[in-house]
């Protein structure tokens, strides 16, 4: 073979790399811009309720608010079947490990709400029986304040955690 074709072949050949290249980054990209849409609208809860911001949860899940508008008002009760973890009021340090084992028992991909001041940042229980916010246990993507919260804050929170999953990349591999 002469020195010129081997040379257009070497071209050729890492044209050819470049273009594979290009065309999976754009699939894995729409790829995973379809499945983040998937996840956003269908969220499996698992409420995690411990006290009195419980009230409060059970009122977002009336016809009223419609969470079902969001893809989110199917409670699952077991956390293997579940990829959102819905934290609802104070966690005490007994309380501790049985969370984390219940987030641990979800399956990824999964993501967690403190719903109201006392899951978020143990609110005015600052004393020895209280842990100060579930991020101490396990993490936490999205913080709703208010005690409790309104409904219109939680669907807030929501939405933001819609926007979040939206953004998510990397889980989706060709
Ligand atoms: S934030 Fe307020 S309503 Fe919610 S669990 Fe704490 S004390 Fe109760």
């Amino acid at each position: 073979m002469s020195e010129n074709k081997l040379l257009h072949n070497q071209v050729l050949v890492a044209r050819l790399d470049d273009t594979i290249k290009w065309l999976r980054g754009n699939i894995e990209s729409h790829a995973q811009k379809v499945v983040n849409w998937g996840r956003e609208y269908s969220l499996f809860a698992y409420p995690f309720v411990t006290a009195c911001c419980g009230m409060e949860f059970m009122s977002v899940w009336s016809p009223r608010y419609d969470i079902g508008r969001f893809g989110a008002e199917f409670p699952r009760f077991s956390p293997r079947q579940a990829d959102l973890l819905w934290i609802v009021g104070t966690i005490s340090h007994k309380q501790a490990p049985i969370l984390l084992r219940v987030y641990e028992q979800m399956l990824e991909p999964k993501w967690v709400i403190a719903f109201g001041v006392c899951a978020s940042t143990g609110g005015f229980y600052d004393n020895y029986s209280t842990v100060q916010g579930a991020d101490k246990v396990i993490p936490v993507d999205i913080y709703i304040p208010g005690c409790p919260p309104r409904p219109e804050q939680v669907l807030d929170g929501l939405i933001m955690l819609q926007h979040k999953i939206q953004k998510e990349k990397g889980r989706v591999m060709l």
